[in-house]
């Protein structure tokens, strides 16, 4: 029912890595309800998750119990079940591609038993019973056909029905998030040398507020740099640009 996402160049990321501008954001979005969280991060050319059903508390032990390896980009979910249980493996992310893709999603996709029919006829194997998981699987197949995550997470998005902010990263390119949205809210905070996502500003207040909110049917690719917005048909598009002005205390 949250969503953040970061990124940042390397001496942005000796301030604060990925991992705890990931787990200020989930704190900051708790207020929205959830039962699972996890996160997932990318470096030296893998992919690392760790998720957990329960309070944030729970995953944060499992991280301490587990350590991750410092990173500078990544993505982060707090889960309100609505297709399978409140566990941990169905908690977020979904992985595919082999283990070098991750996905987090916040709504419902409406057409998932369609889609998953299809993938399980193509050899797909499911580790959960989420509809996340198909959007997980189709974005990996094509990213397996374009070797382009932004041009993936399009292409899947197109075969999406429902409501969906969708955040993606992968391992053989780490250079980027991707995200895309549909009846569901999704925020771009900005910042210098490192950009954010979030399903609020709430996700990244600590950090920015300078923000961008995403129209309906677009995709988002955040660099350390960049951050570059397209329509669904792929046609370069804006978003609503605006300063966050309430006082975040505590
Ligand atoms: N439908 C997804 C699931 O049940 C996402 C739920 C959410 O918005 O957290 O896992």
């Amino acid at each position: 029912c949250g969503i953040v996402g970061y990124i940042g160049l390397p001496e942005k990321t000796s301030q604060h890595g990925a991992l705890d501008v990931l787990l200020e954001g989930l704190r900051r979005l708790e207020y929205r309800g959830y039962d699972s969280a996890g996160v997932a991060t990318v470096s030296s050319g893998t992919v690392s998750m760790r998720k957990k059903s329960g309070k944030l508390a729970n995953l944060l032990a499992e991280i301490e119990a587990e350590p991750l390896v410092p990173a500078s980009v990544g993505i982060g979910h707090t889960r309100w079940a609505t297709h399978g249980a409140p566990n941990d493996q169905n908690a977020h992310p979904h992985l595919a591609d082999d283990g070098k893709l991750a996905v987090i999603h916040n709504g419902i996709i409406e057409n998932f038993a369609q889609l998953k029919a299809k993938l399980l006829a193509t050899g797909e194997v499911f580790a959960s019973e989420t509809d996340t998981e198909v959007a997980a699987k189709l974005i990996g197949q094509h990213f397996t056909a374009t070797g382009d995550l932004t041009e993936a997470m399009r292409q899947a998005a197109n075969q999406l029905e429902g409501a969906f902010t969708l955040l993606a990263v992968h391992a053989d390119q780490p250079d980027r998030v991707v995200a895309s949205r549909r009846n569901s809210p999704l925020v771009v905070g900005l910042g210098e040398g490192e950009n954010f996502l979030g399903s609020d500003v709430s996700g990244f207040i600590d950090f920015t507020r300078e923000a961008v909110e995403l129209e309906q049917d677009q995709v988002v690719t955040i660099t350390a740099e960049k951050v570059e917005i397209i329509d669904f048909d792929g046609t370069p598009a804006e978003g609503k640009r605006f300063s966050v002005n309430w006082d975040a205390a505590a």
